[in-house]
C-alpha cells in the first residue's frame, strides 16, 4: 500500500520557488487501477515520479507497505525502484539499436539474474502483451501501439506491485489507445497501476478510480480509502536488498550506446573524404558491418567504455572536407583532406599508460572493477587438405594478386578494431563467463584455443565465417 501524507515538492527555479504539489494526501489500494487527470502542468508527472521515486518530495511523508521513505538511502530508493516499480512512458524510451527482446531483458539485467533465465523472462512478458511472435524486431518496426505493449512488457518484467504509466496513450490513436488501457486494466487485476492521462474518456471508461490534480492539489478523488483502511505507520525501514547491474551489463550497454554510433560516424567520414570508390567500397562495409555489429552487439562484453587507443584520429575534423586553399580566379582549389587527417593523427603513448597503473594498481584497483589491456589479436588460421596448406588468415588473396590497399586505406582499417572478427579474451572472467552459455566444448584453457560466439539465436555471421 502505498500513503501520501502531506507531500509537497518544491522546485527551486532562479529566485522564485515553484510548489508542484502541495500538501497531497492520498492512499493506493494494492490493486486497483487510479487514473490521474488534469490540465497540463498541474503537477502529474511530479507526483508519478515522486510515487515512483524518480524524484523527492520536500514535505511530507511518503509511506510504503506501512513504512516511512523518510529515512530511505539512496540504495533503498534504488532497490524500490529497480523491484517494485515498473515505469512507462509517453514516448516508450526504448533503445532503437537493440531487439525488443533485449530492451525488455535490460531491465530484468540489473536484478543480476543468469542470461538463459533473463531471456525467458522477457520472452514470457513479450507473449503476455501479445508480441510473442515480434521479439526480434527491432522497435522502429513496429507500430506506436506495439511499442507501447513492449514497454508494458519491460515494466512487467520484474513483477512490480506498482506500474506507473505517464500518458501512455499520449502519442497513440484512439483504437490503438483502447489495446493498450485494456493491458493495463488486465495488469491492474493483481497489482497497483496508477496512470496519467489527459482524457476524461479514457479515465472514465477503464480506470476504477479517478483523481483529478489542479496546480498541484488533489480535487477530487472518486473513491478514496477511508483512514480505518490504512495501517499503522512502522518508523524503522528494512533493507530493501541492492539492486545491481553487473559490470559486463554496463560495459555491453555504453559498447553498444557508443559503438555503434562511433562506427557509423567513422565509416561516414570515411565515405565522404575518399570518393567514389570510397563510397562504394564503404557502402559494401557498412553493411555487412552494422548487421554485424547489431548481431554480435549484445555479445560484446569484452570492449570498454573507456578506452585508451595507442592511434587516435579526429575522424569529425573532417566532416567538413578539409578547408579550400584560396586561390586565383579561374584556378582550381585543392582540398586537402589527407593532410588534414594527418594533422589530427595523435599516437598516445600506452605503454608508459600501463607502466602507470601497474604502479598505481594499489589505488587503482579498488575502485574499478577491472583493467583490461587488448592487443589486436591476428591468428593465423591454415587450411590444409592433408598435402596442401593455405593461409587463410590474415587473408593473402590480394597480397597474391598485387592488389594492396592503399596506406591510407590499410590505416583506417587497421584503427578499426571490429573490422577484425577476432578478441582477446580478457583475463578477468568476470566479463564473460556468466553472459555467456557454453553451448559446445568448454571454455578455453590455453593460449591457442579459441571461442566462436554465437548471436543470441545461435546464429553465427556470414562476415565472422569470412574472416575464419
Ligand atoms: P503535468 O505532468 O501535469 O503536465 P508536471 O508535473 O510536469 O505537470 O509539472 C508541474 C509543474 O512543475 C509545471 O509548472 C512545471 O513547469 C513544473 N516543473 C516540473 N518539473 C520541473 C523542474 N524540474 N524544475 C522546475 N519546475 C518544474
Ligand atoms: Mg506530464
Amino acid at each position: 500500500m502505498i500513503q501520501l501524507r502531506g507531500i509537497g515538492k518544491i522546485y527551486k527555479s532562479g529566485r522564485s520557488d515553484y510548489r508542484a504539489l502541495k500538501d497531497v494526501t492520498v492512499t493506493f489500494r494494492d490493486s486497483e487501477f487510479a487514473a490521474i487527470l488534469g490540465p497540463s502542468g498541474s503537477g502529474k508527472t511530479t507526483l508519478l515520479n515522486v510515487i515512483g521515486g524518480l524524484d523527492h518530495y520536500n514535505e511530507g511523508e511518503l509511506i510504503i507497505d506501512g513504512i516511512s521513505t523518510r529515512k530511505y538511502s539512496d540504495r533503498d530508493w534504488d532497490s524500490y525502484r529497480n523491484h517494485s516499480v515498473g515505469f512507462v512512458f509517453q514516448s516508450y524510451n526504448l533503445i532503437s539499436h537493440q531487439t525488443i527482446l533485449s530492451n525488455v531483458e535490460l531491465a530484468l539485467t540489473i536484478g543480476g539474474i543468469s542470461k538463459k533465465e533473463r531471456t525467458r523472462r522477457a520472452k514470457e512478458a513479450l507473449e503476455k502483451v501479445g508480441l510473442g511472435d515480434q521479439i526480434h524486431k527491432l522497435p522502429n518496426q513496429l507500430s506506436g501501439g506495439q511499442m507501447q505493449r513492449v514497454a508494458i512488457a519491460r515494466a512487467l518484467i520484474n513483477d512490480p506491485s506498482v506500474v506507473l504509466a505517464d500518458e501512455p496513450t499520449g502519442a497513440l490513436d484512439s483504437k490503438t489507445s483502447l489495446q493498450v488501457m485494456d493491458l493495463l486494466k488486465e495488469v491492474a487485476k493483481d497489482r497497483l497501476v496508477i496512470m496519467v492521462t489527459h482524457n476524461p474518456d479514457l479515465a472514465d471508461e477503464y480506470a476504477s478510480r479517478i483523481i483529478t490534480l489542479r496546480d498541484g492539489e488533489i480535487q477530487t478523488d472518486s473513491d478514496p480509502v477511508s483512514e480505518n483502511d490504512c495501517p499503522g505507520i512502522e518508523a524503522v525501514h528494512k533493507n530493501m536488498g541492492r539492486a545491481s547491474m553487473g559490470f559486463g551489463t554496463s560495459l555491453a550497454l555504453s559498447f553498444k550506446n557508443l559503438w555503434t554510433k562511433r562506427k557509423r560516424t567513422i565509416l561516414t567520414a570515411f565515405a565522404g573524404s575518399i570518393g567514389i570508390i570510397g563510397i562504394a567500397l564503404i557502402v559494401a562495409l557498412s553493411v555487412g558491418v552494422t548487421d554485424y555489429i547489431n548481431q554480435m552487439e549484445a555479445n560484446m562484453l569484452f570492449q570498454y567504455p573507456i578506452r585508451a587507443e595507442s592511434l587516435s584520429i579526429d575522424l569529425t575534423s573532417m566532416l567538413g572536407g578539409g578547408r579550400e586553399e584560396n586561390v586565383e580566379d579561374g584556378a582550381v582549389r585543392i582540398r586537402r583532406i589527407v593532410r588534414q587527417l594527418f594533422m589530427t593523427m595523435t599516437s598516445n603513448d600506452l605503454k608508459s599508460l600501463k607502466k602507470y597503473t601497474d604502479s598505481h594498481a594499489d589505488e587503482i584497483l579498488p575502485n574499478v572493477e577491472t583493467i583490461e589491456y587488448v592487443y589486436s589479436v591476428s591468428p593465423y588460421i591454415y587450411w590444409t587438405d592433408g598435402e596442401r596448406y593455405r593461409q587463410m588468415y590474415p587473408d593473402i588473396t590480394l597480397n597474391r594478386a598485387g592488389m594492396t590497399l592503399t596506406t591510407l586505406g590499410n590505416m583506417f582499417m587497421n584503427s578499426m578494431p571490429t573490422m577484425s572478427a577476432f578478441h582477446d579474451i580478457p583475463n578477468d572472467e568476470v566479463l564473460y563467463k556468466d553472459s555467456y552459455d557454453v553451448v559446445a566444448g568448454r571454455w578455453p584453457e590455453n593460449a591457442h584455443e579459441a571461442i566462436v560466439v554465437l548471436t543470441s539465436g545461435g546464429g553465427v555471421t556470414d562476415y565472422s565465417l569470412y574472416m575464419m
